[in-house]
C-alpha cells in the first residue's frame, strides 16, 4: 500500500549523542553519509562516488536502528531535512507475483522524488529467507530488483540504503558484492567501557544523577546486557525506586498524589532491576515441546 512508502517521522531529539560506544561507527557514518550528503561539490569535483549501501549487522538490541535514526537528524541541516524511509524486510514480500518488486520500486521513487533520503531496511534477511525451490525464484526477483534498483540510484549523494540484521550468514551473497552494501558494520555486544557511556545516555535526563561510581560498576557487572537491555535496566530501577518511596501506588485504586522530586534511584533499585533482567544474549529460544 501506498502508507507503506510513507516516511517516517524521526523524534528529532536522537542525535549522535544519544548512541553509546559506537563511536568508531559513527565516525565511518560521518565520512560515508554525512559529508557526501553536506559536501558533494567534493565528490563532483574529483569524480568520486561515495558507497550508496550499509550493512549494520550485530545481536538485537545493540542500536541499529538507533544509529540510523540519529544519522538521519545528524544530516538534516537548516531546511535540508532527510527523508527517512524504513521497511522491515519480510513486510516488502508479497504473495501476488511482482507486487513487491512494484513496491520496492514505488519505494525508490519516493525516496527520489523526497531526496536527500535515507531508506533503512530492518531484518533484511526477512528478503532472504530459507526457502524452497520455488519461493527461491521468487526471492532471487526481489534480490534482482533490489540490486538494480540501488545499482541505478541516479543522485548516489543523496540517497543512501541502509541494511540491518541479527544474521549476515542469512544475506543473500549478491547483496554483499561491491557497489551494493559494500560497507558492513558490525554492532558487537558493548564492552565494558561502553557500557558505561551507554548507562549514562539512559540516566542523562534525571534530575539527580546515581554517582558515577555506582554507574562504573553497573557497568562492570552487567556483562552480556545489550544497550537495549541497559536501557530497561535503568526503566525498571525507576519503578524500583517509586514503589520504594510510594509502596501504597500499586495498591491504591485512586491516583495518588506523588511527587518526582521525592523519587530517588539508589544502589538498591539498580540492583533489584538487574535481578529481574536477563540480557538477550543470554535467553534461550525454546521450541514448543
Ligand atoms: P534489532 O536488531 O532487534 O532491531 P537494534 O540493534 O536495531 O535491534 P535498537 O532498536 O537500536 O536495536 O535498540 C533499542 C533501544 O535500546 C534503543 O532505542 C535505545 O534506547 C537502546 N540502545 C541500544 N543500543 C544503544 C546504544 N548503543 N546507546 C544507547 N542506547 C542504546
Amino acid at each position: 500500500t501506498l502508507a507503506d512508502t510513507d516516511p517516517m517521522e524521526i523524534d528529532p531529539n536522537i542525535r549522535f549523542d544519544n548512541v553509546g560506544g559506537l563511536d568508531d561507527h559513527v565516525k565511518t557514518l560521518k565520512e560515508m553519509v554525512l559529508l557526501p550528503m553536506m559536501y558533494s561539490e567534493i565528490y563532483d569535483q574529483f569524480k568520486v562516488t561515495p558507497p550508496k549501501g550499509v550493512l549494520f549487522h550485530g545481536p538485537p538490541g545493540t542500536g541499529k536502528t538507533l544509529l540510523a535514526r540519529a544519522l538521519a537528524n545528524e544530516c538534516s541541516q537548516g531546511s535540508s531535512k532527510v527523508t527517512f524511509f524504513m521497511r522491515k524486510g519480510a513486510d516488502c514480500l508479497n504473495k501476488w507475483v511482482g507486487e513487491s518488486e512494484r513496491q520496492l520500486r514505488h519505494l525508490f521513487e519516493q525516496a527520489y522524488e523526497k531526496r536527500p533520503s535515507i531508506i533503512f531496511f530492518d531484518e533484511l534477511d526477512g528478503l532472504a529467507p530459507v526457502r524452497s525451490h520455488k519461493q527461491d525464484q521468487i526471492h532471487a526477483s526481489i534480490v534482482s530488483t533490489l540490486l538494480a534498483l540501488m545499482d541505478g540510484l541516479k543522485d548516489r549523494k543523496e540517497i543512501i540504503v541502509i541494511g540491518a540484521t541479527n544474521r549476515i550468514d542469512a544475506i543473500d551473497q549478491a547483496l554483499r558484492r561491491p557497489g551494493r552494501f559494500d560497507k558492513e558494520l558490525l554492532f558487537a555486544l558493548p564492552a565494558v567501557k561502553e557500557r558505561e557511556e551507554i548507562l549514562k545516555i539512559h540516566v542523562s535526563k534525571w534530575e539527580k544523577q546515581p554517582s558515577p561510581p555506582l554507574i562504573t560498576r553497573l557497568a562492570e557487572e552487567c556483562d552480556g546486557y545489550c544497550g537495549a537491555d541497559l536501557k530497561a535496566l535503568c526503566c525498571e530501577a525507576v519503578l524500583h525506586s517509586v514503589r520504594r518511596r510510594y509502596p501504597q501506588i500499586y495498591k491504591s485504586e485512586q491516583k495518588l498524589l506523588i511527587d518526582p522530586a521525592q523519587v530517588m534511584v539508589k544502589e538498591e533499585d539498580f540492583f533489584k532491576a538487574k535481578s529481574g533482567i536477563i540480557p538477550a544474549s543470554q535467553r534461550v529460544s525454546r521450541c514448543p515441546g
